[in-house]
């Protein structure tokens, strides 16, 4: 990465961990996926109860593993027998992982969601929410937010878990309602009611989709 770049991204990150402060998240930037799994582990002690929702950054950065191998009871869902139980189990869990579809330039977290147990343990239940957040995923407006979550996300995890979509077919949202759908809902994250609940690590790298 060019130091035009990484310098863009510090500038611009700084812009978004203010908006986020005036929405009560707490926002942070690691310049990297190393440093960004550092601040995160630092931000879950030992021992706490972790769950996930759309993991594919924290994947990336190497936290998964390292919660995986450490002393913490992380309830992972893709490996779970009983999908439904460990879905329910991030209502009662001390730390929920998590991404965005896309943030906003002044911090709004956009997410889309088909089974939407990720959006609603966002909104509700785990003590804490931490998002792992690329670069990548930073958007001008609302409306960009939205447009990358339909156009750039959604194809993607359409055609990644085999599903008939236009989407995945096209790599472009033709607003459908087919069965297949992961645009069941929307969510758009604009304030927390609860101080230190909400968590957003920006990493100045390429993460996820
Ligand atoms: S509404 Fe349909 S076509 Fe558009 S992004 Fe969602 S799944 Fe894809």
């Amino acid at each position: 990465m060019n130091d035009n770049i990484i310098e863009r991204n510090e500038k611009l990150a700084k812009k978004i961990i203010k908006c986020l402060e005036s929405r009560n998240i707490t926002g942070y930037y690691a310049p990297n996926a190393e440093q960004a799994k550092k601040l995160a582990l630092s931000l879950i002690p030992k021992g706490s109860k972790v769950t996930n929702g759309g993991v594919m950054s924290a994947h990336e950065i190497g936290l998964i593993s390292a919660l995986q191998e450490g002393d913490y009871d992380y309830v992972d869902r893709d490996t779970a027998e009983d999908k439904q139980a460990a879905a329910l189990a991030a209502y009662t869990a001390d730390f929920f992982l998590t991404s965005a579809n896309a943030i906003t330039e002044d911090g709004i977290i956009i997410n889309i969601d088909g089974n939407s147990n990720r959006i609603s343990a966002i909104a509700f239940g785990p003590k804490k929410v931490i998002f792992i957040v690329g670069m990548n995923k930073v958007a001008r407006d609302e409306a960009a937010a939205m447009s990358r979550a339909r156009n750039v996300a959604a194809p993607i995890n359409a055609q990644r878990f085999g599903l008939n979509t236009p989407c995945a077919k096209t790599g472009s949202c033709a607003d459908c309602l087919s069965p297949d759908t992961i645009c069941c809902n929307f969510m758009t994250t604009r304030y927390s009611r609860h101080a230190d609940r909400m968590h957003v690590i920006l990493v100045g790298e390429s993460l996820g989709f």
